[in-house]
């Protein structure tokens, strides 16, 4: 199976910066090696104000686009929201779901992700659930059945063939993201990306990929990449910089087959 290895851009590029990053990356992308190609799975996560220019300029390659949220309804007053089938006609393919800063700031929860996810899904959106406990959480032992209520919660409104569809988890521990954030240790990580793993994979037709976010880098990343349920990384900083995702890119190509 291949390493998924994306980066969210958050709220970060003009549409001169982003399309930089994009020719840098195709000019990387234009001189791998098929087996390379054939071990990782990259993506990247754009503003919505570039992702046209973004999948545009990414088209004929094997880089995924995505938005970083989306609202449920097809269309409808929502002042400032952006619909699914926008983000589809913009010609993103995935979409991340649940991030902890819009839980944190935007009121985010288990019940406006799971409307998010199944309309992500109705819509062919390929969505990535972030899913991750506090730091108090963790103190108070509380980890695994933050994960567990997260995850159910993000997958309850689908039903029948939709369980079957093509669905990634990201395991992000709030305490590990941004500056100031430690990284969860590969040991922790690969125990509760298992976690997440067996209670998703008891809704869904199989167990989905779950990927790690959270402080990860050159230095971390072939450690993490290299557990058995790891299945990829979701990179905010350390990826904002071209030289900084291929650098990533090039590590988890080269990690050992999990
Ligand atoms: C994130 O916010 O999802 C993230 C992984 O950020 P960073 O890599 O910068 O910690």
């Amino acid at each position: 199976m291949k390493l998924w290895v994306g980066t969210s851009w958050k709220m970060n590029k003009t549409l001169t910066e982003a399309l930089e990053f994009v020719a840098d990356l195709r000019a990387f992308i234009d001189g791998l090696d098929e087996g390379v190609d054939a071990r990782v799975q990259p993506f990247v996560m754009p503003s919505f104000t570039v992702i046209r220019d973004v999948a545009r300029a990414l088209a004929d390659t094997p880089v995924l686009v995505g938005a970083q949220n989306m609202h449920w309804a097809e269309r409808g007053p929502w002042t400032g929201e952006v619909s699914p089938l926008q983000v589809q006609d913009c010609g993103a393919g995935m979409v991340e779901l649940g991030h902890s800063e819009r839980r944190t700031h935007f009121g985010e929860t288990d019940d406006t992700v799971a409307r998010k996810v199944e309309a992500a899904v109705r819509f062919g959106l390929t969505p990535l659930i972030c899913v991750g406990e506090t730091f108090e959480q963790r103190q108070r032992g509380r980890t695994d059945d933050v994960l567990r209520a997260q995850t159910e919660g993000a997958l309850r409104l689908l039903t029948g063939a939709q369980r079957a569809a093509p669905i990634l988890f990201a395991y992000e521990p709030v305490w590990a993201i941004g500056a100031g954030g430690t990284p969860a240790t590969p040991e922790d990580a690969d125990a509760r990306q298992r976690h997440i793993k067996e209670v998703a994979g008891s809704v869904l037709a199989a167990r989905p990929p779950v990927l790690y976010g959270g402080s990860v880098n050159p230095g971390n990343a072939a450690d993490l990449v290299a557990c058995a349920h790891i299945d990829g990384v979701f990179v905010g900083r350390a990826a904002w910089s071209a030289q900084g995702y291929v650098e990533l890119l090039t590590i988890a190509a080269g990690a050992a087959p999990c």
